[in-house]
């Protein structure tokens, strides 16, 4: 077996060297988003409006024909059309992000293919070649760029398996640009980190929560982001959600110190946190591995593929009808699958990828040539000749206790609280331990579940309190045996 899994990887090794990420690509794109820009300044010369370039180009993992994504956030007021108009982006026809305004002056200025896709609110076009995708109001997409970006400097390892992964999902026409009822890219690599970070011992770390001995998830770096204000509600498919855009920024990747089995730890020389995985897989394994976790092992009719979660969380209410759900690491209520109408097919694809590259087939091979992938389904190779697979170890982490922000409660007439209300509220799952206030309409809650399971535990996504509508979002799970207090 260790041959096999050293030819095969031998194999992987040789291709990276040949296919390396496109990144000069992102220096004449940049270019197309000036043109965007300018083209926006002169049509509607009195909106406030931000240009953000995020995604997988920006990530160094694009190719040349990657479409370059960008934000466009315009003032609040002004976004707030897109919820309260009926179909704004067809009939408001004064906003920049009216489809029926803008596509007649895009063709005007010579801008090709022009496609909107209503389900996302963006808008795909060609400046002279130059692919690029827009839309308005993502900017919580933007900070998913940056915690991307940050996961992939955690170990050597990730950016080459999510290369793989792409090529992969390529060769086999699996993205959702390009197959109908798929999945995007950016759902594969939440995909991929969530499977790095429940492997025991795991290649990344959660950056959504280190601090494993202080119950708010302390960090004592004053510049993190996790201390940033970035909690809030934003327009998702034409509604508001909650989001939490935080994670920590402050740990850095440092082979030369001691190796790390679970958690981050402090240099011992300036205190800075660093990480060192003590898993030592090979890309070729790790791979392999991902096929067979998705393939044979992740239970998807009951979980949910959760980065945030260390892997899995239970599937929140509004999924249950969904077939396969990835949640998105900063909008919990946000499944990056939901286009999926057939999970079955993803997992069989997934299946027969391990069965035939079990079965001794060379990747590149694999990825292109062999017809009906799904086809194939034999854990111990095609021909069922391999000696049984030993799949890399999970991380089962005790989890009894959660903790959630509230966004968006109403403003209150007195001195007080809602704090009983609120633990009503939720008496039937569990019992709330303590409440922050983080600003006046937010406060963070630690909640332990009655059964005392927080992985299993379904909490809804939005509440009602004195008419307003209320935003849960799930932070992160913790164990509060192991808190020192
Ligand atoms: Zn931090």
């Amino acid at each position: 077996m260790f041959l096999l899994v050293f030819v095969f990887s031998v194999v992987l090794i040789f291709f990276l060297f040949f296919f390396k990420p496109v990144q000069i690509t992102i220096r004449s794109r940049l270019r197309v988003l000036e043109d965007l820009r300018a083209f926006f300044r002169h049509h509607w010369p009195g909106y406030y409006m931000k240009f953000t370039p995020y995604g997988s180009l920006v990530s160094g993992l694009g190719f040349n024909n990657t479409f370059l994504n960008v934000n466009i956030q315009l003032d609040d007021p002004d976004l707030q059309r897109l919820v309260e108009v009926q179909n704004a982006y067809a009939n408001d026809v004064t906003e920049p992000f009216c489809k029926n305004a803008s596509i007649p002056l895009l063709h005007r200025a010579g801008v090709e293919k022009i496609s909107f896709d209503s389900d996302i609110g963006s808008f795909r076009l060609k400046f002279s070649e130059r692919a690029i995708e827009y839309n308005f109001n993502k900017e919580a997409f933007t900070y998913s760029t940056n915690l991307i970006n940050h996961y992939l400097t955690m170990d050597p390892r990730v950016q080459k398996l999510l290369f793989v992964i792409k090529l992969f999902g390529r060769g086999r026409n699996l993205f959702a640009s390009q197959v109908k009822h798929g999945i995007r890219y950016y759902g594969y690599t939440v995909l991929a980190l969530s499977y790095l970070s429940q492997l025991d011992p795991p290649v990344i770390p959660n950056l959504q929560h280190i601090n494993h001995s202080s119950v708010d998830d302390a960090c004592s770096f004053e510049t993190c982001f996790s201390k940033s204000k970035y909690w809030d509600k934003v327009i998702f498919k034409n509604q508001n959600v909650g989001i939490a855009a935080r994670y920590h920024d402050c740990v850095e990747y440092n082979s030369q110190l001691p190796e790390t089995e679970y958690y981050v730890q402090p240099d011992p020389v300036n205190g800075k946190l660093y990480w060192n995985s003590k898993n030592k897989a090979s890309v070729g394994e790790l791979f392999l591995d991902f096929l067979h976790y998705y393939g044979y092992r992740f239970d998807f009719k009951n979980f949910a593929v959760s980065l945030k979660f260390n892997g899995k969380t239970a599937k929140n209410s509004n999924w249950k009808n969904h077939c396969m759900a990835i949640e998105d690491p900063f909008m919990t209520t946000t499944n990056l699958a939901s286009t999926v109408i057939e999970a079955g097919k993803i997992i069989d694809v997934f299946k027969g990828a391990f069965s035939i590259l079990r079965g001794g087939t060379c990747f590149e091979y694999m990825r292109k040539k062999v017809p009906e992938l799904s086809r194939h389904d034999a854990p111990e190779g095609v021909n069922n000749d391999r000696p049984k697979y030993i799949p890399l170890s999970g991380w089962t982490q005790l989890a009894t206790s959660k903790t959630f922000l509230l966004i968006g409660l109403p403003k209150l007439e007195a001195d007080g609280c809602y704090c009983d209300r609120i633990s009503n509220l939720f008496s039937t799952h569990g019992k709330i331990n303590r409440m922050l206030d983080l600003d006046c309409e937010t406060k963070q809650v630690f909640f332990s579940p009655d059964t005392g399971d927080a992985t299993t535990v379904v909490l809804p996504s939005t509440i009602m309190l004195n008419g307003s509508l209320v935003h849960l979002v799930e932070l992160y799970n913790f164990n509060i045996s192991s808190i020192k207090s």
